[in-house]
């Protein structure tokens, strides 16, 4: 783990880097170029210059050995600065990721130092044209190769699709079907019968490189087949899913951030009706305090989740899938909202916000699709549903309550609502054996989603006000703010739980007429239209925050 002095100073490193060798100019250059900055990529990853690879690999192998939470925040910094530049230099990684996690201590040491000490790039081949969410579908085959009854190498063949530096990079993991199953296997450039495409010409992040891949009858000896046993593939893929989700849902965060970073300066300026743009409600109210929110909430499951695992708790997949399903998907939202805060602005090249939108895009495709982070999370937590009768959101609805007791002003009664409501929507949906259809089963995934970033940010908040949050936690607001921005998004999670949850237990044809009004009552409907009160004034003050017009304002109230 980095000190916390070592990642700001990194961070700091990183936005110096960015300001002097990526100004908007030449980012807008190369986004019409549809270039990938080598130059800048090798920069980035050489040892003996910004070094970023170093905070990623472990110590031992000559790296820094970050963790989870300093992997979030240079993921962050690093999306802020260019989700092409950032998918570039983390596709290494992701692509080394089956080694750190499944490889021996030989491949450890060979190809995690090479990474450090050479800044050595690697892609991660995963995807076919064939087998994308489903992996299961892998047509790439590695026949062995055998001599005297030992396997002493195999011989890869089929084809890698949508692969980030699939024509530049120095290594790649390939994953192959071989007698017993999926398996990593890694292959250096340049080896006979292997072959990349022309770069895809691509709606967004045109600054990372992405190709298909050719494998014809690629020979690697046996060295090469990561962990040295077969059918372990998929295993390793999943062990690293908690921690490379993550990363997707710091760029999520990231780029939604950079967004509205520019939507905000931009509406102090911009007057209409004679006055700034910032000034009005409706306009501050609808494409700029509702997606702070949500990204704030998002980062708030980020941020646990990354300290979790720092401290050990397994690679919590399904914790990663909701951080990353939450923060692209805020990402997206924030991003899409800026473009209509910059009005026709917006709509050009030069501002900025466009650009960002289509390269945010691709943050709810790649490492797993948003529907596919809703499978995942809603199985997993059906589960518990199961296993608990039906008590677990219920007993995770009395953490809150608690903790309102506590601390009145984060929101955590309202989230509480909200765990309340989904478990009794989980349960009717039981009953009434609703999860037969997937689309019930994916809204749970969302439902689970909001809910549970809802508890996350009350507990934020009130680790704020206790001066207890971590010592590398993101310091944009204070504890006052968190609250403020902590009560906005409880009550969108507590109505969306509950009239969305309503909605599709009734549209699945699992409540009689008759039964929704004890329904509604059960969900604790009127108690969540109730705690909408004082939405307004809430959005009012994250506002002033936002604006750094709330100092002012006490001081004149005073
Ligand atoms: C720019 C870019 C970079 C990438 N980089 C890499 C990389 O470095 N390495 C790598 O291995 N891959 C990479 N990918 C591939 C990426 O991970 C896949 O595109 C992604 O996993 C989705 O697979 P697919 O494109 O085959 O879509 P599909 O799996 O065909 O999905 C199409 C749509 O159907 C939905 N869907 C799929 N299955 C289900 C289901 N069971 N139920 C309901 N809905 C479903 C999906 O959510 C999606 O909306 C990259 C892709 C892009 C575009």
């Amino acid at each position: 783990m980095l000190t916390a002095k070592t990642l700001k100073l990194s961070l700091k490193s990183l936005r110096e880097f960015a300001k002097k060798s990526l100004p908007d100019e030449i980012l807008i250059e190369l986004d019409a170029r549809d270039e990938c900055p080598m130059e800048i990529v090798r920069h980035m990853c050489s040892p003996d210059k910004l070094g970023i690879q170093l905070l990623f690999v472990p110590e031992e192998f000559g790296g820094m050995g970050g963790g989870s939470f300093d992997v979030y925040c240079i993921c962050e910094e690093m999306a802020r600065i260019d989700l092409g530049v950032a998918t570039a230099v983390l596709a290494t990684f992701l692509g080394s990721d089956p080694i750190r996690v499944g490889g021996t201590p030989e491949q450890k040491k060979l190809w995690l130092t090479r990474i450090a000490e050479e800044g050595a790039l690697f892609a991660y081949g995963a995807t076919e044209p064939e087998a994308g969410s489903d992996l299961g579908a892998l047509r790439t085959t590695a026949e062995r190769v055998s001599e005297n009854g030992n396997v002493v190498g195999y011989r890869i063949t089929g084809n890698k699709q949508w692969i980030s530096n699939g024509g530049v990079a120095d290594a790649y993991s390939i994953l192959a079907n071989t007698p017993s199953g999926p398996s990593w296997f890694i292959v250096e450039k340049g080896v006979k019968g292997f072959t990349h495409d022309e770069p895809e010409d691509k709606h967004g992040i045109r600054l990372s490189n992405t190709a298909a891949l050719a494998l014809d009858n690629v020979y690697v000896d046996a060295d090469r087949l990561v962990g040295g046993v077969e059918g372990q593939g998929l295993n390793q893929a999943q062990a690293v899913f908690g921690y490379t989700r993550l990363m997707v849902a710091a760029f999520g965060l990231g780029a939604g951030w950079s967004a509205l970073d520019r939507a905000i300066p931009y509406s102090t300026k911009r007057i209409q009706a004679g006055g700034p743009l910032s000034e009005k409600q409706g306009y501050t109210h609808k494409l700029i305090v509702p997606n702070v929110a949500r990204l704030e909430a998002a980062r708030a499951y980020i941020e646990e989740t990354a300290e979790r695992i720092d401290a050990g708790e397994g690679s919590l997949n399904t914790e990663g899938a909701i951080a990353k399903y939450m923060a692209t998907e805020a990402g997206n939202l924030a991003a899409d909202a800026s473009i209509q805060a910059l009005g026709g602005y917006g709509y050009t090249h030069e501002y900025m916000v466009e650009k960002i939108k289509r390269d945010v895009r691709i943050t709810t495709i790649y490492e797993g699709t948003s529907e596919i982070m809703e499978m995942t999370i809603s199985r997993d937590r059906w589960q518990m549903h199961l296993k608990t009768q039906g008590k677990y959101y219920h007993e995770q609805a009395q953490k809150f309550e608690a903790l309102d007791a506590r601390h009145p002003e984060v929101g955590a009664d309202v989230a509480a609502l909200a765990l309340h409501a989904l478990a009794e929507v989980m349960e009717k949906a039981r009953v009434a054996r609703l999860t037969r259809n997937q689309h019930i089963l994916l809204r749970l995934g969302e439902l689970v989603a909001y809910a549970e970033c809802a508890g996350s940010l009350a507990r934020r908040a009130s680790l704020a006000a206790e001066k207890k949050l971590h010592e590398k936690a993101n310091q944009r607001f204070d504890a006052a703010a968190l609250g403020a921005l902590s009560r906005i998004f409880a009550r969108e999670a507590a109505l969306k739980t509950a009239e969305e949850g309503l909605r599709w237990l009734i549209g699945a044809g699992g409540v009689d007429a008759a039964a929704i009004p004890a329904l509604e009552a059960s969900l604790g409907l009127a108690a969540i239209h109730r705690a909408q009160a004082g939405l307004i004034a809430d959005m009012d003050y994250a506002a002033d925050v936002l604006y750094g017009r709330a100092a002012k304002r006490s001081e004149l109230a005073a």
